[in-house]
């Protein structure tokens, strides 16, 4: 007698799909890969994620071209540079993203946990938990999929970081996991975008102010982040992300 099979749970459908678009798709340029993607997912199943940081034009400029409504998620964690909030605002108008949604943390949450906001000065991980973690996975919360602007070069842990990755139930989409940072620079000037201020401060990867340094010559582009401590990643792009989805608060 033939055993039941148990049929696939949303989550292990996601990484097979995952698996599979990534097989299928993983090598196409990022252009292709995001026109691909907003037309596999329907409207309003699909979102864009950005930091608006140092190279977040080069994605954003691609997705103005195929989707300028498709809408782009920014966490504002109340930590951010002001630099960082007049460029979001200044790039969105320079594109014509038109459906650009600012997410921000409980209030609830920060009176509880950090209402003189120091929390940063002695648990970073606690301070992601509420500023980044919780209202990203509140954010990507009603989506199928979403867009990132990560890539490999940009740390040792991003180096295996593929175009398609399962998280949870739904799919992440990193169409310029490949691109190195020449390719990036010769889209900006090809395109003339806008860039973060900070950058030409030597901001190469760009967070809240209190845990955001310059880049010293030679180190990687996010040795600036949590400079001096073992912390790599917030948690929204990690299993932090996934956890809060699956939370009962949301
Ligand atoms: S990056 Fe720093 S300030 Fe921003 S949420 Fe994390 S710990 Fe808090």
């Amino acid at each position: 007698m033939l055993a039941k099979l148990k049929p696939l749970d949303a989550e292990a459908e996601a990484q097979i799909e995952a698996a599979a678009l990534d097989e299928r798709y993983g090598h196409l340029a990022p252009q292709d890969l995001i026109a691909l993607s907003a037309g596999r997912f329907r409207p309003g199943e699909i979102a864009a994620v950005s930091s608006f940081g140092a190279d977040s034009a080069v994605l954003l400029h691609m997705i103005a071209r195929i989707d300028p409504a498709l809408p782009v998620l920014f966490l504002d964690t109340g930590k951010h540079f002001g630099e960082t909030l007049d460029y979001r605002d200044a790039l969105a108008a320079d594109l014509g993203l038109r459906n650009l949604r600012i997410v921000h943390p409980r209030a609830e949450a920060l009176a509880e946990r950090d209402p003189d906001g120091t929390l940063h000065q002695h648990d970073t991980d606690a301070c992601c938990d509420i500023r980044k973690v919780e209202p990203m996975a509140r954010a990507v919360e009603p989506y199928a999929a979403w867009f990132t602007g990560r890539k490999r070069f940009q740390a040792a842990s991003r180096n295996g970081l593929s175009a398609f990755e399962a998280v949870g139930s739904r799919i992440r989409i990193n169409p310029l996991a490949r691109w190195e940072t020449a390719d990036l620079a010769a889209y900006m000037r090809e395109h003339a975008l806008r860039e973060n201020p900070l950058v030409a401060y030597g901001y190469l990867s760009i967070g809240c102010f209190p845990c955001t340094e310059p880049v010293k010559p030679g180190e990687d582009a996010r040795s600036g982040r949590w400079a001096g401590q073992a912390k790599t990643e917030c948690g929204i792009h990690l299993s932090g992300l996934e956890s809060s989805l699956t939370a009962s608060s949301l």
